[in-house]
């Protein structure tokens, strides 16, 4: 069978596996040909049975210190490196994916897979929390009205160069959090989508990127009330390493 793991530490692992579960009971078609398990990853024993991982939305803090606590984290970090595995990190997931963080709190760790910087809470206050409906068609065929849901989001705001150079890196400037795994992504990091001319200086906010086999976005799919992100991750992510590997 398929085996979709979700980090159930902390923040909306329940609502994902609702959602594949739907996706999967609505559409039997489709997925004639696979038997899904959709399981809750709580230890290494959980995910040494995946093929793909989620990562939630809900307090990135929170979620490094409990997989910190657990011993969890080496098992992590050694995960996202298995190039024949899939992963997809939403909101908070975005972030424990991230390279380097911004905006991070003491003793907070990331796992790396994703050459970006991510800075947490990158909305102000007005834009704590809102909804917009977004065209995904550009990567999501016919996906032109995904109705995102951010809360206390995070945004990409560097790619970072592939062998990182070490004045990008960032070690001496304070506040910078860096990953301590040495895995280091090789594929080419796409901008899948940019909210345009968004801040106050017009920059355009990066809140969808994709690098080889690890998927972050910024917002919460898994409260939109929509599939559409969830399918796509299953055919583009899920079965597409399964079937390869
Ligand atoms: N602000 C949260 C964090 O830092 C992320 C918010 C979310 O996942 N909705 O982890």
């Amino acid at each position: 069978s398929v085996v979709i793991g979700v980090l159930a530490l902390q923040g909306a692992f329940r609502e994902h596996i609702a959602y594949f579960n739907e996706l999967i009971q609505q559409n039997p078609n489709d997925y004639a040909d696979y038997e899904f398990n959709i399981i809750e990853v709580k230890t290494k024993e959980d995910l040494s049975q995946c093929d793909s991982l989620v990562i939630p939305g809900g307090e990135s803090t929170s979620i490094s210190y409990i997989a910190e606590r657990t011993h969890l984290l080496p098992h992590l970090y050694e995960f996202i490196a298995d190039e024949s595995k899939s992963v997809w990190g939403t909101c908070a997931g975005m972030i424990f994916l991230s390279r380097q963080l911004l905006n991070g709190k003491l003793n907070q760790k990331i796992l790396g897979g994703l050459n970006v910087e991510v800075s947490r809470n990158a909305f102000g206050r007005q834009l704590n929390s809102f909804e917009q409906p977004l065209d995904f068609s550009s990567f999501i065929p016919g996906c032109t009205n995904f109705p995102t849901v951010f809360i206390r989001a995070p945004v990409v705001t560097r790619i970072l160069s592939n062998p990182v150079h070490s004045q990008e890196e960032d070690h001496h400037k304070q506040g910078v959090i860096m990953t301590e795994n040495p895995y280091v992504n090789n594929a080419s990091v796409e901008v899948l989508y940019s909210l345009k001319n968004y801040d106050s200086q017009d920059h355009d906010l990066i809140v969808a990127v994709k690098q080889g086999h690890i998927l972050g976005i910024s917002f919460h799919p898994e409260l939109a009330g929509d599939y559409s992100f969830h399918k796509w991750f299953i055919d583009e992510f899920v079965l597409k390493r399964k079937v390869h590997s």
